[in-house]
């Protein structure tokens, strides 16, 4: 059975996307390999806490960090770190969460790191507490963090600092790090779709994070719902115990080294992250891709998607009011975009029109409206399949009207 037969027989549409990984798409289309790798996986039992400290063993090995878990996605992952910043190895403050009013649930986040995603940090029971100006987002100034201003947001109450890593932010993290180590204070850092490059695997934690988050569904290519929390031995423990199944009794209970049963000062029931939880077939499935991915050539899948890109350019000049720009992956710092600069006069719509009649014709394409602002769609190749190039640009083509 094919994805098309899955698709049509529930009456859904095939979407040629070429908007990138993008969750409510389907995030990442995963290799034969994986999809192998999950369905062997899904026809054994194994101790799940047994399979998270192997994928700990996995993820250590390629992301430099001390331990690390399979999550649900990123989002997962940021909260699963807020909650153990939280309670560490307190069972007590586990079973309070997301009531954590007696106990430092504060989250240090500056201005110009706060996301959509910031919920994430929120939703353990955490309480964001914003430090600095956003003069650099606004255009108003040139100053970003500074050490004094996370000096002085740090309190009792300090639990962590949530960071949110890109190609710009990342140039503060060595003093963010430096700042919050020297007081206790975990820095999280939200890398969720900080891949490719592969290097960043190993960057953040390199450069001072003691929990890292990345999206397995992604970049990677696993599952769309996985992650990875990586870092800190203890606060992956910490985490991995408030996510795992704990209906287990106490006299029987064995596991693994990860979880640090002497630091523990108790068996903790369901967790904050119990819902949260990651199946088998999640966990093989991310372990797998994130093999694949380490192994990728970067440059060499670069070149081949720059080429189709540029087939596509062609494939579409002419049109009018539009003109292509491929931006390669040296400039973009991830892989090479393809820009769709839409001039009104001539197209006789905005870029949002067209990215909307687009996602309406048939078949639905999808365009990144992320540079949407400045009347740009993007054509992000990641998942996008080779088989739909020269339909997105006759797609393209058709909504112009030309
Ligand atoms: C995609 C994304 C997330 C969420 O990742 P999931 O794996 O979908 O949970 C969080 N933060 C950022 C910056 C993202 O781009």
């Amino acid at each position: 059975m094919t994805a098309n037969d899955i698709y049509a027989g529930l009456g859904v549409k095939r979407r040629i996307n070429a908007a990138g990984t993008l969750t409510r798409l389907g995030g990442a289309l995963m290799a034969p390999e994986v999809v192998a790798a999950m369905a062997a996986a899904a026809r054994a039992s194994v101790d799940i806490a047994e399979l998270q400290a192997a994928a700990s063993r996995t993820i250590a090995r390629l992301t430099g960090a001390e331990a690390g878990m399979v999550t649900t996605g990123a989002a997962a992952a940021l909260t699963l770190a807020t909650a153990a910043s939280m309670t560490r190895w307190d069972v007590a403050r586990m079973a309070a969460l997301p009531h954590a009013a007696d106990f430092p649930h504060e989250v240090i986040i500056p201005r110009t790191h706060r996301t959509g995603y910031s919920h994430a940090f929120a939703a353990a029971g955490a309480r964001l507490i914003d430090i600095g100006h956003n003069d650099r987002g606004t255009g108003a100034g040139v100053r970003g963090i500074e050490a004094w201003e996370i000096e002085a947001a740090i309190g009792p109450r300090t639990a962590a600092f949530a960071f949110s890593a890109n190609i710009d932010s990342v140039r503060d993290l060595p003093l963010v790090a430096e700042v919050c180590r020297a007081r206790g204070i975990p820095v999280i850092v939200d890398a969720a779709a900080q891949l490719p490059p592969k290097a960043n695997l190993r960057r953040f934690v390199e450069l001072g994070a003691d929990l890292v988050a990345f999206s397995g569904g992604k970049a990677i290519g696993g599952p769309q719902a996985s992650g990875i929390l990586a870092g800190r031995r203890d606060l992956v423990g910490a985490a991995l115990v408030q996510q795992i199944d704990m209906d287990v009794s106490p006299a029987t209970w064995s596991p693994p080294d990860l979880i640090d049963r002497t630091k523990l000062t108790g068996v903790p029931h369901h967790g904050i992250g119990r819902g949260f939880k990651a199946g088998k077939e999640e966990i093989v499935g991310l372990l797998v891709a994130l093999e694949r991915f380490v192994t990728s050539d970067d440059d060499a899948l670069n070149a081949v998607l720059q080429r189709r890109l540029e087939a596509i350019a062609r494939a579409i000049e002419g049109t009018r009011g539009l003109s292509t720009r491929v931006v390669p992956a040296s400039v973009t710092g991830r892989i090479p975009v393809l820009e769709l600069a839409v001039d009104p006069a001539g197209a006789g719509c905005t870029a949002l029109e067209l990215s909307a009649r687009l996602q309406q014709g048939d078949p639905p394409v999808h365009v990144s409206e992320r540079h949407s602002a400045r009347g740009v769609l993007t054509v992000d190749p990641q998942v996008l399949q080779a088989e739909d190039d020269a339909p997105l640009a006759a797609a393209v083509r058709r909504a112009i009207g030309s």
